[in-house]
């Protein structure tokens, strides 16, 4: 393999070019943005206003994939988490999540930016900024990828290539291209979660001290109550965000957004506000609906031909996974390529089919939790069974972990909720004993009885089966787990 091409400098681009400069001597990343030389928020990812936390995956394999990222982060400026925790306020409850690390918490082009650092110093890796892709150029003959045709500047431009990576984000055109190109597309799956962001940046005192490294703030029993998050990034500046699925938006005004602060009542967050001002009006940010593009089921896939991140498949924001898995889809290419050793163009087809893998569980997840919404709607010819299950058994747990102060089993819950440990670790007989014994298993006994998911004499080894298996190998061992 001489040459590939990677369209998009976002996180998912610039973790397969760092992969495959392994096994490939030439790399060059085309980016549609003029990078700019420090961090800062680019056109080209406007979603890069509003947080972006990492999930303990994607933090791990970051610092697999660029040793020492963390502590680089931290010199840097970006907040830490040591002898910190996270605050969870439910109208059920409260609780608090001790960290147990030194992880750095920054902005999105505050890490993006770090990265791009790391992954340009490497000589196999060239940038070419100011630059659209246009459409893709396939030998179809061959069924196997050429290269790429854009415009840089105002110069219509065609660079060659053995193999060609799409990493142009959420709204990635790649569909379109392949369909100009005579390939038939298959059918998206879609999640119509009508989100609404409104985030708002604040300056906060280099005395303040909080205990805290994040609060999130949620009250399902009025669905018009947006959840709000409170996290601290670099350089002391806070961001707030209020989030709402369903079609009902957060202010986006100054005063409306204050306002709607203040109706959250929240003694920790009514404190801060007292010492932290607002740096500029809150932004809003919306997403009608979210897609996993099933690129994997394709009759006909170009040799060369991969995309990665969400070129492939976008998540609600609100649950912080979409770059965890962007890195998933790199650590799989590097591992497979570490394997076989040679980066050979028929891998397209099957990185596809690995990638969806990836994806599927965190999608699934992403359905549990925004279907439980009623104005959120899924979308594809195979009906999913046991989504309404699998989220009110989750909600339950979460109750049960707040009224008896279990840290431990929030935390199992949030590692569920974020690809680290199989839904099966959580939804099991064991689990429904529990919530039995504690009063909190009335709605999913009643879900059984309709018929809504399979009865407990069909659970097998104890679990579910209308609980998607995704098979343990995507997973983390428990025992790597207790080492963490
Ligand atoms: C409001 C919001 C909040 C989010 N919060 C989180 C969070 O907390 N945690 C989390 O993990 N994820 C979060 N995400 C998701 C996260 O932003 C994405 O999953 C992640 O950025 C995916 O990376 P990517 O490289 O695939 O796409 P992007 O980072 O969007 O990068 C795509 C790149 O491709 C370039 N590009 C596009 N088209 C072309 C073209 N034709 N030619 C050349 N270049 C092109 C773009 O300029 C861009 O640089 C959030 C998303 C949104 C919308």
């Amino acid at each position: 393999m001489k040459k590939v091409i990677i369209i998009g400098g976002g996180i998912a681009g610039l973790a397969a070019a760092h992969v495959l400069s392994d096994f490939c001597p030439e790399i060059l990343i085309i980016e549609r943005d003029e990078l700019p030389a420090t961090s800062e928020t680019r056109p080209g990812t406007p979603q890069a206003y509003h947080p972006h936390h990492l999930t303990p995956r994607g933090r791990m394999i970051l610092e697999q994939l660029f040793p020492g990222l963390n502590h680089e982060l931290l010199e840097n400026g970006a907040a830490s988490s040591l002898g910190k925790d996270i605050r969870f306020y439910y109208p059920f409850g409260e609780l608090i999540l001790p960290e147990p690390g030194n992880d750095a918490a920054c902005s999105r082009p505050f890490l993006e930016w770090h990265i791009r650092q790391r992954v340009l110093s490497n000589k196999r890796i060239q940038v070419l900024d100011a630059t659209t892709v246009t459409d893709l150029i396939i030998d179809q003959e061959q069924n196997k990828i050429c290269g790429i045709s854009a415009i840089s500047g105002n110069t219509a431009i065609e660079i060659n290539a053995d193999m060609v990576v799409v990493a142009t984000g959420f709204h990635s055109r790649l569909g379109d291209w392949l369909n100009r190109l005579g390939y038939t597309i298959p059918e998206p799956e879609l999640l119509t979660t009508n989100l609404g962001y409104s985030t708002r940046h604040y300056s906060a005192p280099s005395a303040l001290t909080v205990p805290w490294n994040l609060l999130h703030i949620e009250n399902q029993e009025q669905p018009e109550v947006p959840t709000c998050v409170v996290s601290i990034m670099e350089d002391n500046i806070l961001e707030i965000i209020l989030g709402n699925i369903g079609g009902m938006y957060p202010p986006t005004d100054a005063e409306g957004f204050e306002l709607a602060l203040a109706l959250l009542d929240n003694p920790a967050l009514n404190d801060l506000l007292q010492q932290v001002t607002p740096l500029e009006a809150p932004r809003g940010y919306r997403i009608k609906d979210v897609t996993f593009r099933h690129y994997e089921k394709m009759a006909s896939w170009p040799d060369g031909l991969m995309a990665i991140g969400d070129a492939f498949c976008t998540f609600d924001p609100i649950h912080g996974t979409g770059m965890t898995i962007a890195v998933m889809q790199a650590e799989m290419l590097q591992k497979t390529l570490q394997h076989t050793g040679v980066l050979s163009p028929s891998f397209g087809k099957d990185f596809m089919q690995a990638a969806a893998k990836i994806v599927e569980p965190a999608w699934w997840m992403n359905a549990v939790a925004d279907t439980g919404h009623p104005q959120v709607k899924h979308h594809y010819t195979a009906a999913q069974k046991g989504l309404q299950f699998a989220h009110v058994f989750i909600e339950q747990t979460l109750r049960f972990a707040v009224n008896f102060q279990q840290p431990a089993l929030f935390g199992l819950v949030w590692l569920v909720r974020t690809s680290f440990l199989s839904p099966r670790e959580l939804i099991n007989l064991q689990m429904l004993e529990m919530l039995r014994k504690a009063g909190l298993a009335g709605p999913l006994d009643q879900l059984i009885q309709s018929g809504e998911v399979s009865d407990i004499q069909y659970w097998h080894h104890n679990l579910c089966p209308d609980i998607p298996d995704f098979g343990e190998e995507l997973f983390i061992p428990r025992e790597v787990l207790s080492k963490q």
